[in-house]
């Protein structure tokens, strides 16, 4: 076993952790009673795409801290990009966030309703000497900056009177200027090793509609400059992000302190965001797949989006487990894919009706079974939960097996059919194999079987045979789609390539999705999109809402057991 896969397994056993590095300082600060032990924290979405597993992740700890300490959660677009921005990515967000299984009540909230405070607080710095604008083009201005090991040069325009920069900057707000033609900076370090201190930008001016402030606006603050003055307004205490942000926070802390009087502040703590194999999680990468249509959409069953993997048929619960066990860390590493798929496998064994599906059918003809007669079986629908009841399941002379659970000459170790060999079918009657039919390629077409009729399933009949297939009756089975998705990638990780001429989209598993028509008991006929079952002996699968009584679609979620696991030994 190598580390991760030696994490793997201790992160399934799900031993009691104790408390996380945040929920540590969360309790020193109730103790302490810093805040009035007040705990309020917010989930900040860029609503410039979808949702993925490591936005849940995000989510999870955000409002489970808040559930965790009495406290509350806010969701916040953090809409300061005009031009990036749809409608259809916040409505994707909210419903995302919901389906999870968390609340913000009635504190929903956008940056852009700060606009005004916002600009109130660039005047506030440029009146007192804080802010300039400068009118070079960006270019410059990095280069200005110049390198962390030396002091970056100061722009010519770092000492214009307040007066010129209070009326440059009201020009700006009233279109006076194009876009890129000036910026307000704020006054901050030109020498600080941080690069983020080096006199920043505040604003910039883009003529573009907002999604929510129409044409009002035509300069738009950055986000550093919104950030934290965002927390500070709505009262958050522990402004939770991932690492990258750590470099940010000096700045976050010059904004409060050289605009805010009160005593509280929030304060802005860092963890490791997620990464996960065989996954490509960024939302640019993500939208590329979708754009260069290599995937059906955000909602591909195969993409790590929250609504691919609701689509895939993840579980809310399963989502926030597979959160819970991975914890969070300070440091940057990479889950093993396989841990998500177990969480999910954990939760659909305990709730999944189990049914009988064969997907690639061979059909068997029971010789001595009387003609038309048919047999109502009654079978339970899931052992890990007798309350779940039965189902009925319909019996008769022709059914269809697995073509692989039959072989012509099979191997010693090859306990289900063979010719003279006996299996039992789950819930019915022992068969044995009499003889058999081929075409003239060679391929197996049907089976001719008796069955004995003191075998019958919970008769108490005594006898014993090695193997239990799955089954349906050939009359009474429906046709289904069936839509077997496997993982998008064939990379551990898809960002490595070999060839630099190639990217991320070179590692796509071309695998990663197989449609068939298969076989499924009717019992499912009335069944509703997403819908959950086991398809007994072959893995959890879920109704797509592409389903219709017509034409029955299922998408796998997962095999029963983690074949990667073994192709990776
Ligand atoms: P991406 O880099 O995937 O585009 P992002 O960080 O730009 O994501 P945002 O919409 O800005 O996306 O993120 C909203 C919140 O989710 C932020 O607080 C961010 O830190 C958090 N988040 C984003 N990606 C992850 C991740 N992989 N693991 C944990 N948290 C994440
Ligand atoms: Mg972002």
């Amino acid at each position: 076993m190598n580390n991760n896969e030696k994490n793997t397994e201790e992160l399934k056993s799900g031993e009691t952790k104790s408390l996380n590095f945040l929920e540590a300082i969360i309790e020193e600060d109730i103790k302490n009673t810093k805040h009035g032990g007040r705990v309020h924290t917010r989930f900040p979405p860029e609503p410039n795409g979808y949702l993925h597993i490591g936005h849940a992740k995000s989510i999870c700890l955000n409002f489970g801290l808040a559930e965790k300490y009495s406290g509350k959660c806010n969701l916040r677009f953090d809409d300061t990009n005009p031009t990036k921005e749809e409608k259809e990515y916040v409505n994707s967000i909210m419903e995302d966030v919901r389906w999870l299984g968390f609340d913000w009540e009635d504190r929903l909230y956008y940056a852009s309703d700060y606009f005004d405070r916002l600009y109130e607080w660039a005047v506030k710095l440029i009146r007192e000497g804080k802010a300039y604008v400068d009118d070079q083009p960006s270019e410059l201005i990095s280069e200005q900056r110049g390198v962390p090991t030396r002091p970056g040069i100061d722009s010519p325009f770092r000492n214009r009177s307040i007066n010129e920069n209070m009326e440059l900057f009201l020009k700006m707000k009233n279109g006076e200027f194009a876009d890129g033609s000036r910026v307000l900076r704020g006054k901050v370090d030109m020498a600080s090793p941080n690069m983020h201190m080096r006199d920043p930008v505040l604003y910039r001016i883009l003529h573009a509609s907002h999604h929510r402030t129409g044409d009002k606006w035509c300069i738009y603050p950055m986000y550093d400059f919104t950030h934290g003055q965002s927390d500070y307004l709505e009262g958050i205490t522990h402004s939770i992000c991932t690492l990258e942000f750590e470099i940010h926070r000096p700045l976050y802390d010059w904004f409060l302190d050289n605009l805010i009087e009160t005593e509280y502040r929030p304060r802005q703590y860092e963890f490791a965001r997620l990464n996960l194999s065989y996954t490509v999680m960024s939302k640019r990468k993500l939208l590329e797949l979708v754009n260069d249509g290599l995937v059906n959409g955000w909602d591909d069953p195969r993409m790590p989006t929250v609504s691919g993997l609701r689509r895939r048929g993840y579980t809310p619960d399963s989502i926030r487990n597979f959160a819970d066990r991975i914890g969070i860390a300070k440091r940057e590493n990479v889950i093993d894919v396989g841990l998500l798929e177990f969480s999910v496998r954990e939760h659909l064994n305990k709730i999944a009706p189990r049914i009988f599906a064969v997907l690639n059918p061979l059909k068997v003809i029971i010789t001595n079974y009387p003609d038309g007669q048919v047999e109502n079986l009654d079978l339970e629908i899931n052992p890990e939960d007798p309350e779940m009841g039965s189902r009925v399941v319909p019996f008769s002379k022709e059914i269809y097996i697995e073509q692989d659970d039959f072989m012509e000459d099979p191997p010693k170790k090859f306990f289900r059919l063979g010719p003279g060999r006996e299996v039992r079918l789950k819930g019915a009657y022992i068969i044995k194999c009499k003889d058999f039919k081929k075409d003239k390629n060679g391929k197996i077409t049907e089976l001719y079987c008796t069955y004995d009729p003191d075998t019958k399933s919970g008769t108490g009949s005594q006898r014993k045979v090695k193997s239990t297939l799955h089954w349906v009756s050939a009359d009474h089975a429906l046709d289904a789609e069936v839509r077997l998705y496997d993982r998008l990638f064939k990379n551990e990780f898809p960002d490595e390539v070999e060839d630099e001429n190639k990217d991320f989209k070179s590692n796509l598993n071309p695998d990663s999705l197989k449609i068939i028509t298969g076989k499924v008991e009717p019992s499912v006929k009335e069944a509703k999109a997403l819908d959950k079952f086991q398809f007994q002996r072959l893995g959890y699968f879920c109704v797509d809402p592409d389903s219709t009584s017509e034409k029955l679609v299922f998408n796998r979620t997962v095999p029963l057991r983690d074949s990667w696991a073994k192709k990776n030994k």
